[in-house]
């Protein structure tokens, strides 16, 4: 059995009216949705995705990564279907990025999974060392990987909001996947925008060094996004993968 802790925090930031970033944790589902649309869209959409996503989730046993995909693929669907349906809510979109415990029903162990569709992210902090797992589905990321931007460029570049995949845009959505073996020790962020935009990498990194407790570490992380300026909502997850717990074998 896969063991995880796991901590959270979000926050409208110091520019925005209203947080339009949604997130969701319990034990073995953790989901970061940053929405985006006119009047009260993004704030819709990032909660159906989330609502939907979970909604789904309910009908499936056990859970694998490909159902995970599928799940994802109808949360797009209803938020299609909403913003089509709501003159107030044409446009609207979210990002999505998730973590959940899956089985591999072939080899019968658990792993996790990670999807993703938009810009928010997935670190992982391994041996003290950060590294994003996702892709981000941006314009300047993909300039980044065509060589035509630097990492550094594309972090301040003007046009680094213009995302290139969301949920609720098409009637189908390409979503990401990984499936990875929890190592203890390791950690994992899920976060939105609003966190990688303000604080830079080595800094969140050290945070993540620094603070043991998963909520202290993600509230130092909003806390330093906000300090950084604070231009947009803010949501960070943390899920820490725990030592396996000792099973004293029976006497008799
Ligand atoms: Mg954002």
């Amino acid at each position: 059995m896969i063991r995880l802790g796991w901590g959270s925090a979000s926050d409208v930031g110091r520019a925005r009216q209203q947080n339009e970033d949604f997130l969701f944790t319990e034990e073995g589902l953790y989901i970061v949705a940053d929405g985006m649309g006119g009047h009260r869209g993004g704030a819709v959409a990032s909660e159906l995705a989330v609502s939907s996503l979970r909604s789904h989730l309910d009908d499936v046993d056990p859970l694998t990564t490909d159902s995970l995909v599928q799940a994802v693929q109808l949360a797009n669907e209803s938020v299609v279907s909403a913003a089509s349906d709501d003159p107030e809510l044409s446009g609207m979109g979210t990002t999505l990025c998730a973590i959940a415990v899956v089985q591999v029903p072939e080899v019968g162990v658990e792993r996790l999974a990670i999807v993703n569709v938009g810009d928010s992210r997935v670190y992982l902090l391994k041996d003290g060392h950060l590294e994003q797992v996702t892709d981000d589905h941006s314009l300047v990321a993909s300039l980044e990987r065509q060589g035509r931007l630097t990492r550094e460029e594309a972090a301040v570049h003007p046009q680094r909001n213009i995302i290139t995949r969301a949920l609720g845009i098409d009637a189908r959505v390409m979503v990401d996947s990984w499936e990875v073996v929890p190592i203890p020790g390791d950690r994992y962020v899920l976060c939105s925008d609003g966190l990688f935009n303000e604080v830079e990498e080595n800094r969140i990194a050290a945070t993540l060094r620094k603070l043991a407790d998963p909520d202290d570490a993600a509230s130092e992380l909003v806390r330093l996004a906000n300090e950084g300026g604070g231009r947009d909502n803010i949501s960070v997850v943390i899920v820490d993968v725990l030592p396996c717990q000792h099973v004293p074998s029976g006497i008799g």
